[in-house]
């Protein structure tokens, strides 16, 4: 991974804010305590790694849960202030931080790991690309007989409605104190064709189940296979709407005596992730009852490794919406 990105990325996680947002993310945080709370036989006398420890929040969960020995890793400089708050909180014999890259740190007497412990998921699973260091740590670091916390993970996609978005930021510009500002929806049209919109969805927005597009185990997955996703998939439309978009989600499975599942998804409780939608150039007129078929391709950008190029096709004898295409017309000419 270029030099460049890499420090850019490691800056951003230098923000107090960036961890603030995860830690005020209750779903996402109760969700590892609560696992590693009710596992706590997987913890106890366990030599754990946390791969990406931030300020500490899943360190502190395994140490607390009585783990011999935690390695924070963490690679940006909010290293200084998860080794003060561990201190804090009296677990500084028990966690070691460690300032670096999982992929180059050394464990003291190269010890091996019963636990990989790490929250590496990005908006729509992949983004940040993280996965792969945590690949790289389980190759490094865990035994044979190890255990990955989350153990599994999915992605799914699944077509939605969003008139209230699209009427806010389009239909919005039509006509303004009497004068036409249709160039801005436009303009804005563009960018949200070339960028997926970061959105939180309602269940009731879901025209179809979800299709799951992706199913890692952690403990086998080669980051070859997660370089480029491509999936053809069909819904069965459980609603009349109109289809604006593709929204992903993610949950992630974690494997104990008591299992556990995370979902980011809209029937869910809401999490900083949301849901990540591509949107479609013009809205479809659909039916309950109907297929739907598109092609999803998710390809990790060679340019920016981080993040991820995602695209969705549609067969073109799909009926748009005319109302909707009509007006989207009358805004931009
Ligand atoms: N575990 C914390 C933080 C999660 S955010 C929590 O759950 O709140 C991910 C963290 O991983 C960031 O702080 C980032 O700097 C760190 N990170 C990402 N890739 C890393 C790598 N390869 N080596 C070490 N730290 C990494």
């Amino acid at each position: 991974m270029d030099t460049a990105n890499q420090d850019d990325y490691f800056l951003s996680y230098e923000e107090v804010e960036v961890h603030k947002l995860m830690l005020k993310d209750q779903s996402r945080t109760k969700a590892y305590q609560k696992f590693i709370e009710s596992n706590k036989a997987l913890f106890e006398d366990k030599v754990v790694v946390d791969v990406g420890a931030g300020i500490g929040i899943l360190s502190l969960f395994a140490a607390k849960a009585g783990a011999k020995q935690v390695y924070a890793v963490e690679a940006s400089g909010i290293h200084e202030l998860c080794r003060e708050v561990i201190a804090k909180n009296g677990y500084a014999d028990k966690i070691t931080v460690l300032h670096g890259c999982v992929e180059d740190v050394i464990l003291p007497d190269n010890v091996k790991a019963d636990v990989i412990i790490s929250e590496w998921m990005g908006f729509y699973l992949l983004h940040e690309s993280m996965l792969n260091s945590v690949i790289i740590a389980r190759d490094r670091f865990l035994k044979p007989d190890g255990v990955l916390v989350p153990s599994a993970a999915n992605l799914y996609i699944c077509p939605v409605s969003m008139t209230d978005f699209y009427n806010n930021n389009l239909r919005f510009w039509n006509s303004l104190y009497g004068f036409n500002f249709s160039p801005v929806a436009s303009h804005v049209k563009q960018k949200m064709l070339t960028a997926p919109q970061i959105e939180l969805l309602a269940k009731e927005q879901c025209l179809a189940e979800p299709e799951r597009v992706l199913s890692l185990d952690l403990k086998y997955v080669d980051r070859e296979d997660v370089r480029k996703i491509f999936s053809h998939v069909k819904f069965r439309l459980t609603k009349n709407g109109l289809l604006h978009g593709l929204a992903f989600w993610f949950d992630v499975e974690f494997d104990g005596d008591v299992p556990s599942l995370f979902s980011t998804g809209p029937n869910c409780e809401e999490t900083h992730w949301k849901q990540t939608i591509i949107m479609l150039p013009d809205a479809l007129l659909v039916n309950r009852g109907e297929e739907f078929e598109c092609t999803v391709l998710a390809e990790q950008s060679t340019e920016h490794p981080r993040r991820y190029n995602l695209s969705i096709e549609v067969p073109e004898d799909v009926e748009e919406d005319e109302a909707e295409v009509g007006e989207a017309m009358n805004m931009i000419s």
